[in-house]
């Protein structure tokens, strides 16, 4: 494989003050011979050009490559390495450091379930050391941000630097950033993140990686229109790590249940993340632990095992979304990854296809890590790539948009119709059985509208050809689809206007009612908090043309559960009480519910005493501290009654 860097990489490696010639990097990074055949000087090298060129945004090599590949060879070959045991430094941009409020440390990181046995066993003994009841000792897991470290002292938003010292990058907040949750400044480290259906639907034809975005929001030259959108449409946020939703339980349950928890954290966020962050919650445990110049000893990041393959493309063919834009699908040799046979991958978009010449008989570079969906990471052997001229659902003509290939026939390609109903079933998650080849059928034999499809009856489904048993189930599921209560902003997003997703629904919901959603200006879009001009334009105009769609669904009659509109919330519901949390918590973190708590009027107690008024219970609560909570006559309640209790305020 033949590297050659680009200007903004060689600048980024001479600025980081790294000495070495651009033929001598690119020899190292052409290099395709196992690693083995380096130097432990040589993989420092290749290694820190890959630190400053990520740092800067203009990455040498995927993440995937560096963690599982490079790091890991050089720790083999060196396990004292200096480079490993210094938190990976950052290039000096522009401006100079300044100390950091707090130390950041890097987290150590585990790669296989032995490992993180290991830690937990690590953790088991210093519990002992402390005389520590076992039931006390809980591990708190939440999803690795794959983004850029950041900490929020509540005045600077500091980079992590090199641990100890950082940038001022308060201008990221200056812009608009805003705090993920809603959260408030000055919630200590945490990660700048973009969305990621969001980078997919909006910023991909324009930037290669989520990288580049993250380096402009807090660089000091003038911010690109888009990404000053993003920040508007609040999919670019501060992520503070303690606002992350956790799964908190016990040693043996984290044990046993780890590959469930990897895979409910991979689904819990909308954001790039490349593993999962495992700590110690008790505090007297994570004082008698402490840290090496490194790492804290009680907190470990598994993350999750990338493999990479070279891999023959067979075809790429396109395939027609919903909203009309063409995805080129590559077609690839079989191939063992990860564990699993990998046959297609997407690849990002014709724009790609087109200038890195995929197409058949290309061979490239394919990635997966974890559950994510195989990608294809770069092009080794490209070929000359056939680009469609049609829609291969509709045959219309199609136009190029940026970097992007559309079919432009909005009102009568099947592709995007079914797509579009598919969402729809998708978004309201509350039905089953209307996949891709249930609603094709469907759409050919003539129903070419949700409106359509929820009017047939069973003998219909019979008639276009379904079994008596499916058609049966089709119609209980539709009918079930509005029976089952789903909330009003679910069933608005279920429409799939553009711009309008989930979160911005929810937001619209929360000052307009379902009824008025089509009277709404623009200007009084515009007044509610994270709506730009240009969404709230595009917006306006997508439920133009979703409205009598709309209105037909919405006759039929469903179970809509109203938001609260935002001036009725503010009720200090649990004014008077004082609450004590115990055990491990399955809704939230237990800092989160305490806060929560108190958002509602509560005060918190540490422990239950005579003036305790409440104390909720989680997993693992000794019988004895129940009785003495109940001969103080405090009120014991279980976590889910709690929840039942604060949704009715
Ligand atoms: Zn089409």
């Amino acid at each position: 494989m033949n590297v050659k860097l680009t200007k903004e990489q060689i600048t980024a490696i001479a600025e980081a003050g790294i000495k070495v010639s651009q033929k001598r990097a690119e020899n190292l990074l052409s290099t395709d011979a196992g690693l083995w055949a380096f130097s432990p000087e040589d993989l420092t090298l290749i290694l820190r050009i890959a630190n400053a060129t990520y740092r800067a945004g203009v990455p040498v090599m995927s993440d995937a490559k560096y963690d599982t590949l490079y790091v890991r060879e050089l720790e083999e070959q060196d396990p004292q390495s200096e480079f490993l045991a210094s938190v990976e430094p950052e290039p000096v941009m522009e401006s100079k450091t300044v100390a950091l409020p707090v130390k950041m440390l890097s987290t150590e990181k585990a790669y296989t379930f032995e490992e993180i046995e290991r830690w937990v066993s690590r953790l088991i003994k210093s519990a002992n050391d402390i005389n520590l009841d076992l039931s006390e000792l809980n591990i708190r897991v939440t999803p690795k941000l794959d983004g850029y470290a950041a900490y929020d002292d509540g005045e600077t938003l500091y980079t992590r630097g090199d641990g100890s010292r950082g940038q001022n990058i308060t201008r990221a907040f200056d812009r608009g950033l805003k705090v993920a949750k809603g959260g408030q400044r000055g919630s200590g480290a945490g990660e700048i993140v973009i969305r990621k259906s969001y980078f997919e639907d909006k910023l991909s034809s324009y930037f290669e990686n989520a990288r580049n975005i993250q380096a402009s929001i807090i660089a000091e030259k003038k911010i690109d229109e888009r990404i000053q959108q993003a920040i508007d449409d609040e999919a670019c946020v501060f992520y503070p790590f303690k606002l992350l939703d956790a799964w908190v339980g016990g040693c043996k349950e984290f044990l046993e249940n780890f590959e469930s928890i990897l895979e409910d954290m991979w689904k819990s966020v909308d954001y790039e993340i490349d593993g999962v962050i495992a700590e110690a919650t008790n505090s007297s445990l994570k004082s008698y632990m402490g840290s090496t110049r490194k790492n804290h000893r009680w907190q470990i990041a598994y993350k999750v095992n990338a493999e990479i393959a070279k891999v023959i493309v067979q075809e790429v063919i396109p395939q027609t979304s919903r909203t009309g834009k063409l995805t080129p699908v590559a077609l690839l040799e079989p191939t063992k990854l990860s564990g699993a046979t990998i046959s297609r991958a997407t690849v990002h978009n014709y724009g790609m296809v087109k200038a890195k010449g995929v197409g058949k008989g290309a061979l490239v570079e394919l990635v997966r890590s974890g559950l994510v969906i195989p990608k294809i990471e770069s092009v080794i052997n490209s070929v000359d790539p056939d680009i469609p001229v049609e829609c291969p659902s509709c045959h219309s003509y199609v136009v190029w948009d940026g970097d992007n290939l559309f079919c432009p026939n909005t009102t009568d390609c099947p592709a995007q119709a079914e797509n579009t109903m598919i969402h729809f079933f998708k978004t309201l998650r509350n039905v089953d059985g209307f996949g891709p080849r249930v609603v094709e059928k469907i759409y050919q034999a003539g129903f070419k509208s949700i409106h359509d499809i929820y009017e047939m009856n069973i003998e219909k489904f019979v008639e276009i050809g379904f079994g008596e048993k499916t058609s049966e189930n089709l119609v209980t599921q539709l009918l079930a689809s509005r029976s089952l209560e789903i909330e009003d902003w679910r069933f608005l997003a279920a429409f799939g206007v553009p711009r309008l997703g989930e979160g911005n629904c929810e937001k619209l919901l929360a000052h307009h009612d379902l009824n008025e959603i089509f009277k709404i200006t623009i200007d009084e879009m515009i007044a509610i908090d994270g709506f730009a001009e240009i969404s709230a334009s595009t917006i306006h105009e997508g439920l133009k043309s979703i409205e009598k769609e709309f209105q037909l669904i919405y006759k039929l009659g469903f179970n809509i559960k109203e938001s609260k509109r935002s001036e009725l919330v503010s009720e200090q519901f649990l004014s008077g009480e004082l609450i004590v949390f115990t055990g491990s918590m399955e809704h939230g973190a237990r800092p989160d519910m305490e806060a929560e708590a108190k958002s509602l009027g509560a005060k918190i107690g540490k422990s239950v005493t005579g003036k305790t008024t409440l104390l909720v219970t989680g997993k693992s609560v000794g019988e004895k501290k129940i009785a003495d909570a109940t001969n103080k006559g405090v009120r014991v309640i279980s976590e889910n009654e709690y929840l039942g209790m604060i949704k009715k305020s």
